[in-house]
């Protein structure tokens, strides 16, 4: 490679390249160097209507990058557009992450070139060390104008003697290159010929083809963020999609699970039941202590597998609730049998305060009874012994509000809200004595809902705990009753 040519390479501020723009679009033609005086008519009128028209040419170009984000599109389309205006044919080298060049486009008008412009192309593509065009730039990160490519410039640049001989036939006057820049990042170069060795291209020519680089740059990075955001959020749309194939394979799988352990759960506990009645021969008082444990274990885990498969089908919006009038004061009588042996076995007192006059509510008998029971037995088991248990109900506007209040160990205000999370427990400690799945709330909150109510909790550690359901009141009371 020879040394490189002489070359004009603006270095300016952004003042002085308006002042430049101004000056140099009234300046000189560049056709063979003439003065525009020495032009003919025709010739002469179109040089002086050249600002305006690049003015226009600019103002397009702008309108149509903004309106893509396709911008190797919009580079060829650039490109395309550049070659009557600057009389070139145009290369468009992108810079690809790993530091590679990609020649993106590269166009000739004249169609009978076209085959050498390929040939070019594709046996003497750019390479690094070439001190002409795109690959320096990719050095310099300055614009460059070659206003002459002599013949000994060809013969320098040239790698083989069929390389010279195709630089030749394209009969280059002059070329110039400019930075696709953005951000102080080099995004790629422009690169443009002229196609007539009479042209022969002025500094106006670089600040013209430097400006459209830069529109053409604005566009490249707009196109970069906008398809980064896009990929962003395909993956998140992806991984939306996989979270919620894993948490069906999850309730699949959780509600198979349940239904395996229900019918052996259900066999222990009629077989104990069997043996307690004394169907399978008399049985000794700690024999019947010992079957007593194994019912308690059955249905303390019968609880657990309940829980399990209920969570994940509320979970899973696989869960229907009625939506009935209901007599919640009736309702919560009948809660008091299940209660009972509860609160007796660990000794406590119950008291039920029912609504007056008797509250109607819409929602599902069944489920709005699992809850309080699974409120009833919290406070049962956070409960100091000899302590007392109060269910409270009464309606508040349109409202019907179930209190279930202990004076038991409480919760700190900062997990009031984690305790309704599933599997999760205010104190793992403390919870280890108590046992439980850490279900019983999350179930009790998604049931709630399901029925347009909530469960909420007010307490104070030492002081106790009210949790409370509320639920819609019917609309016509009077038909429930
Ligand atoms: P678990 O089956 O573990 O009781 P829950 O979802 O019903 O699961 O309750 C979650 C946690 O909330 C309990 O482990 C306990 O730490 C706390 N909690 C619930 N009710 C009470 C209460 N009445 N008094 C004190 N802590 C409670």
């Amino acid at each position: 490679m020879g040394a490189v040519p002489a070359c004009f390479c603006p270095v300016h501020n952004q003042r002085e390249y308006h002042k430049d723009v101004l000056t140099l679009f009234g300046d000189a033609p560049s056709k063979g160097g003439a003065a525009v005086e020495q032009l003919d008519k025709p010739l002469r009128r179109q040089e002086r209507r050249r600002p305006e028209r690049r003015a226009l040419f600019l103002a397009q170009i702008s309108r149509s990058l903004n309106d893509s984000l396709d911008y190797e599109q919009t580079l060829d389309r650039i490109a395309r557009l550049a070659m009557p205006e600057l009389g070139a044919w145009c290369m468009v080298d992108l810079l690809e992450p790993n530091g590679t060049v990609r020649r993106l486009e590269i166009i000739h008008p004249d169609p009978k070139l076209q085959k050498l412009v390929r040939e070019l192309e594709q046996r003497y593509p750019p390479q690094r060390d070439d001190a002409l065009g795109a690959p320096r730039l990719l050095e310099t990160q300055q614009p460059e104008l070659v206003p002459e490519v002599s013949d000994e410039l060809l013969e320098r640049e040239a790698r083989d003697a069929r390389h010279l001989e195709i630089l030749r036939a394209l009969r280059i006057g002059s070329y110039m290159v400019v930075p696709l820049k953005r951000r102080g990042k080099l995004l790629g170069t422009l690169t443009f010929v002229s196609a007539d060795n009479g042209l022969r291209y002025a500094p106006r020519d670089l600040l013209f083809a430097e400006d459209l680089a830069d529109r053409a740059a604005v566009a490249m990075d707009n196109a970069r963020l906008y398809r980064e955001a896009e990929n962003s959020r395909q993956e998140a749309i992806a991984a939306l999609a996989h979270a919620a194939e894993s948490d069906r394979a999850k309730a699949d799988f959780l509600s198979v699970m349940s239904h395996e352990l229900h019918t052996p759960l259900n066999a222990i506990g009629g077989y104990a039941e069997l043996l307690e009645l004394g169907m399978r021969g008399p049985i000794t008082d700690q024999q019947r202590e010992a079957i007593n444990r194994i019912k308690q274990s059955q249905q303390q885990l019968l609880a657990v597998v309940n829980d399990i498969l209920t969570f994940s089908r509320t979970e899973h919006g696989r869960l229907s609730v009625r939506r009935e009038n209901v007599n919640v004061n009736d309702a919560l009588e009948a809660v008091r049998f299940i209660a009972e042996p509860l609160i007796r076995a660990n000794d406590l007192t119950y008291e039920f305060r029912p609504s007056v006059p008797p509250a109607i509510a819409v929602a599902d008998r069944e489920r709005m009874q699992h809850i309080v029971v699974n409120l009833l037995s919290n406070a049962v088991k956070f409960s100091p012994h000899g302590s007392p248990i109060v269910i409270e109900c009464a309606q508040r506007g349109k409202v019907v509000e179930i209190k279930v209040i202990d004076v038991g160990s409480g919760i700190p205000a900062e997990k009031h809200e984690l305790i309704f999370q599933p599997f999760t427990q205010a104190s793992t400690g403390f919870t280890r004595t108590a046992g439980g799945s850490g279900l019983g709330l999350a179930i009790s909150r998604d049931l709630a809902r399901l029925m347009g109510g909530d469960v909420t909790v007010e307490s104070e550690p030492g002081r106790g705990s009210t949790f409370t359901l509320s639920l819609p009141v019917a609309s016509d009371a009077s038909t429930a009753l």
